[in-house]
């Protein structure tokens, strides 16, 4: 099983001719409403690579229909998704005429997470078991103890990253995911450090921890525990849009990991995936099914 105990946001995105000064009234042209969040971007992603998936969390009651739905439809597990007297997490965007956006998040019920709610959910799943985490929820400290504790294997997000996160227990992830700007975060080193330097230095800080880092344009590299690094370069593909080029990337990765996959055809199979992503505008509606990138690799 592949429990993600993630975030969960409704993301309403405005049209304006320019984004909104101090002061002003501003008519929005159009508004768009999708579900998103790293969280449910990552199962969808996970789900969609082929993982039996179980998305954990909180939402608000009265507006939560959209991302369930979402999650219905790729055949994930919401049963441990509580409903709150609150909003949903959620985003206010505004898309200028040239395409740029600005965005206020609210963390909502995403933010409600309490000891009891993860007691309550952990209790349904065993040792061997998955749970992927981001840093968009509340109390992932106790999240990472008690499936640590369980012998689940632990992979973390550290997205987007606080340097509150070097805080928490994070050698009990059995992965932590990171991309180059995180990584150097983590590791306190220059954003351009060269990415094995950056590798050395992660692993020598957390030596029990498999680290998976991704490069953008440049591919991504996977080394874990006691293994040789495996790195995979970026298909040369048209990027329109690469929302969510992570969310795929990490959903194929674990899924064929959690599966017991090949690790070279794992990764590969997961860039693929999020070069298909990356051709696509959008968050959930870009993340390719596993039989589309089978055939994309095949070429
Ligand atoms: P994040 O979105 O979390 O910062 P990255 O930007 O590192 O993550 O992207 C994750 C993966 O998506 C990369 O390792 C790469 O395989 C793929 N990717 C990202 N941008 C592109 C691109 N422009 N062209 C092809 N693949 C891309």
């Amino acid at each position: 099983k592949i429990l993600n105990y993630g975030s969960l946001n409704i993301d309403y995105v405005y049209d304006v001719p320019h984004f909104v000064k101090a002061g002003e009234t501003l008519s929005s042209t159009n508004r768009s409403i999708f579900a998103g969040g790293k969280g449910l971007n990552q199962s969808v992603a996970l789900a969609r690579a082929g993982g039996n998936v179980y998305h954990a969390g909180a939402v608000g009651k009265d507006d939560s229909k959209i991302l369930t739905d979402v999650l219905a439809k790729d055949k994930i597990d919401f049963s441990n998704i509580a409903k709150r007297d609150c909003p949903s997490g959620h985003t206010i965007i505004q898309v200028d005429s040239n395409g740029q956006n600005c965005i206020i998040l609210f963390g909502g019920a995403n933010q409600t997470i309490s000891e009891a709610d993860i007691d309550s959910t952990l209790a349904n799943f065993e040792a061997g078991d998955f749970m992927v985490l981001q840093n968009e929820t509340s109390n992932i400290r106790y999240m990472i103890e008690k499936a640590y504790e369980k012998g689940m294997k632990v992979c973390f997000n550290v997205s987007p990253f606080t340097t509150e996160l070097l805080k928490l227990p994070l050698e009990k992830c059995a992965y932590l995911i990171v991309n180059e700007i995180e990584g150097a975060a983590m590791a306190d080193m220059p954003d351009d450090t060269d990415p094995y330097v950056l590798l050395d230095k992660l692993c020598e800080k957390f030596p029990k921890t498999s680290f998976v880092l991704t490069l953008g344009s440049r591919g991504s590299i996977l080394r874990e525990v006691g293994e040789k690094p495996i790195s995979c370069k970026a298909f040369k593909v048209n990027a329109v849009d690469t929302t969510a080029a992570g969310d795929t990337f990490l959903g194929y990765l674990i899924t064929n990991i959690a599966t017991d996959m090949n690790r070279a055809l794992a990764i590969k199979c997961a860039t693929a995936a999020s070069a298909l992503a990356v051709q696509v505008k959008g968050a959930t509606p870009s993340i390719p099914r596993a039989k589309d990138v089978l055939e994309f690799i095949k070429k």
